[in-house]
This record gives structure tokens, sequence and C-alpha cells, in this order.
């Protein structure tokens, strides 16, 4: 066995970041998707250190992945750089301290391709770590008991030659504790999985109809009770493999904790209520949570406006057009507060189709079109291909055929850059590659048949240009 060289900081992982992992490699590999079809997900870890202790705050998704593990590329490496001058430009000592990828049903261990990828990252930084996850290892309890879908690595020594005959060996299991858990939060990210699940298949609802508007999620009081039935599980499960010891981590975090608890707690009732057509009790709940993670501060605003995004989709595919512009303008007055263009974007998302559903049209039409600067801004690239796919349609009633032509293009446009790239906070199931694929793959018929009935040769010729460069 080769020495141990370097770091034996042991990792503190925080629940949002561990959500992010959960929620996204899921996204890519899960019961309603065939086996074959599975896909590793790859991103970014960021946080802090100290002495004793690398803490993980947050992940950052990527969306680079095959069935089979891959050498980082120029790709990756740019998205790495882009996370690094964010980062650095945020100046609040926060950097990336590991990365994550996914083994969906493949097991947990480091392939020779990562250890490849790890060197680079560790041979400057010693304290630096891999996370590899497999959902299996969370849901099959027969198999693996208590098991938190993970482990977290570093090389033994990343010097070590690659021709080396010990080389595959050459990674060991780094200690963890995990931050924050609590069977609410699972019950929150059970309800979220079965919604993908749900509503994975009818993407010509989502988009040829009404692009705005998600199908619907029903939950009935059966499922409700399986999914926290479920997260008691797997919570009482984990808690067992990591026993947290809150004094030892240090961050102020550790005072609030309980009372997130409750908060989470509350979230996921609110949820239920929305979810089981009582509104009012959903906004009494979630009025609770937006105003308690009010007090808390700085510190808990991204979970914040998370709710508010959360609680405004509700609002919206419930047809509570005065409760969603309320909840809306609070997302884009507190989005604007912390910079955070995504969910101002949302906002403008929201209120523009309510303009729309009003009959306003050019001023509907402005609002999106200011979402789809600030998804642009954001780069959220779903966001900008799904408000021009919109646009597009819409001119199909005045049977403006060149304006569709024009922002379908834009639209495959941003929806391929999307493939390559997606946002963290974007949680629509239909963001991922392959539906993209496909609707990219649509748009482009429906402009060439379109096309034909663009009245200005100019414009043909443009258009038709256009396409093939794509
Ligand atoms: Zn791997």
């Amino acid at each position: 066995m080769a020495e141990l060289e370097g770091s034996d900081k042991k990792v503190i992982l925080s629940a949002e970041a561990y959500k992010t992992i959960i929620l996204y490699s899921t996204r890519y590999a899960n019961s309603s998707i065939p086996k074959e079809q599975w896909r590793e997900i790859y991103g970014i870890l960021i946080g802090t250190s100290d002495e004793n202790s690398v803490i993980i705050d947050r992940a950052e998704p990527m969306t680079y992945g095959e069935s089979t593990d891959v050498e980082l590329g120029p790709e990756h490496y740019g998205f790495i750089s882009e996370i690094q001058d964010k980062l650095d430009s945020e100046g609040n000592n926060r950097y990336m301290v590991g990365w994550f990828h996914s083994h969906p049903g493949l097991g947990l261990f480091y392939s020779y391709v990562d250890i490849i990828n790890q060197i680079s990252f560790q041979a400057p930084n010693p304290d630096f770590v891999g996370l590899v996850f497999d959902h299996t290892f969370l849901l099959d309890k027969k198999k693996n008991p208590n098991h938190p879908g993970f482990d977290i690595y570093r090389l033994n020594d990343p010097q070590m030659n690659p021709d080396d005959s010990n080389f595959e060996n050459n990674y060991h299991k780094v200690d963890f504790e995990i931050i924050g858990l609590n069977e609410f939060f699972f019950a929150n990210i059970l309800t979220e999985l079965s919604a993908y699940a749900a509503s994975g298949l009818p993407l010509q609802t989502a988009y040829n109809e009404d692009p705005s508007h998600a199908p619907r999620i029903t939950t009935t009081e059966k499922q409700t009770a399986e999914i926290m039935e479920e997260a008691k599980e797997i919570m009482t499960g984990i808690s067992q493999v990591k026993e947290t010891d809150l004094i030892s981590i240090p961050t102020s975090k550790q005072q609030t904790e309980p009372k997130i608890q409750q908060l989470e707690q509350l979230k996921y009732e609110g949820k239920l209520a929305f979810l089981s057509g009582d509104s009012i009790t959903g906004t009494e709940k979630y009025d609770t949570v937006i105003s308690s993670l009010e007090e808390l501060g700085d510190e808990y605003s991204e979970k914040l406006l998370d709710v508010l995004q959360d609680v405004s989709e509700l609002c919206y595919e419930n047809n509570h057009d005065t409760l969603t512009i309320k909840y809306c303008n609070l997302l884009k007055d507190i989005g604007e507060k912390y910079g955070n263009l995504f969910y101002m974007a949302n906002a403008d998302l929201f209120i523009g189709n309510i303009i729309l559903r009003k009959g306003d049209k050019q001023k509907g039409m402005e609002t999106l079109q200011n979402a789809a600067i600030l998804f642009e801004k954001a780069q959220d690239y779903a966001g900008v291909g799904q408000i021009n796919h919109q646009i597009g349609h819409s001119y199909l009633e005045y049977r403006d055929f060149e304006s569709v032509c024009r922002f379908y293009l834009e639209a495959i446009k941003a929806y391929n850059q999307a493939i390559h790239k997606f946002h963290p906070q974007r949680k629509s199931y239909w963001a991922l590659p392959s539906t993209l694929q496909r609707t990219i793959g649509e748009l482009k018929e429906q402009i060439s048949r379109l096309v034909e009935e663009v009245q200005s040769s100019e414009a043909r010729d443009y258009i038709k240009n256009s396409l093939t460069q794509i």
C-alpha cells in the first residue's frame, strides 16, 4: 500500500450541497428512465477549509456526461474557470474544494479516468476531494443499509506515474459528516423527485401548447404518506452512518439548524396543501417560511429565493394570478437585492405570462423579453431558449412566419448552449439534454416547413442559411 501523503482533513458537507448532488444525479438516472440511458453528471464543490476540515457549502453541476467516466476536457475546464472567476469576484473566501460525479448503478470507486482527473486538482491543492454518488445506494436499503449514496476520496500520491502498477489503487476514502439533515429535507427532495418522474413524458404539452405551463403535479394522500415514510427511513439510516457533531462545525449556522428544520417541515406542508388544492393553507404556511427566512438574514437568502420561486410556481400553476404577482414582485426585489438574475428572470417570466393571459400582448411580450435578457445574463440558456420558443410560437397566430422562424432560430441556439451547461438553480425537468436535443430537432423541422411561407426572399435565404449553420 502506498503511504498516505498530504491532507487528512475530514469533509463537512452541507445539506444544501448534498441536495444539489442528489437532485441532479437522479434527474439523469432514475426509475422512470431506462437503465441504458442513465447518464453521469459532473460538477464542482465549493466551500472553504480550516486546520481540520474541508467545508463544502454548495455544489455547482455541469452537464457533460456519458454513460461511463470521461476525462475532463476543455469544455469542463472552461466551466471550472468561469466558476473560479465568479468566486473570486464574490470575494467571500469561497473556492473550489472538490469535484463530484455520479456513477449511476455502477458502484462507488475511483476509475482510472477518475484518478487522472483528480491529479490535476489535487497536485496543486492537497486538500482537494472527489465525491462519487450512486443513487442506487441511497434507495436500495436492503443491499446497502444506512448508506448516504456517496463516498469521498483523495489520491494517496498525486505525483504517481499512471504507468505504475499500483496506479488504480492510488486513492482512499475520506471521513465526512453531513450537516443540516432532517426528514423533511428528504421529504422535500422526494416530492421533487416524484414530480419529475410524474411529469417526465408530456413534453409536447410543455412546449407546443403552452410552453410556460408545466404539467400539473398531483400527489395523493397515500403517496404523501409513502414519501414521508421513505424520508424518515433514509434519514434514520444516514444519521446512523454519521453522527452529526454540530459543535465541531465552524459556522454560525449551527444555532439556526433546528429552526431550519421547522421551516423545511412548514414548506413541505405548504406544498402538500397546494397540491391537494388548498391554496389558503398553502400560502399561510409559505408566508410563515418567507418571513422567518427574512428574519434569519443574508446567510439564508438563497433558501428564501428558492422558497419564493417555489410558491410563485405553485400559485401560477393553480391560476392564482394576484398571488403569483405578489410573490413574483417579492422574488424580483429580493433577487435584485442579492444580485440573483436567475430568480429575477423567473419572476418576469411568470408575470409576463399572466399579462399575456390577460390579453395585453405588447406589455406581456416586453416583460418576457426582459426575462430572456436576465436569463442570458444569468447564463441560464434553457430559460433564454424557452422564452424565444414561446415568443416565436405566439407569432404563428398572426401568420408572421418570418418572426416565428427568427425566434425559433434563437431558441435553437440557446437550447444548444443549454445542453452543455445548465444553471444550478434550474429545476425544470424539460431542460434535460435529451429533451433539448429532441426539441431542437422538432424546431428545425418546423422552421424548414414554415420558411417556405416567408414572403421576402432575402429573409427566406437568411433563415435557410442560418438553419444549415446551426
Ligand atoms: Zn467515475
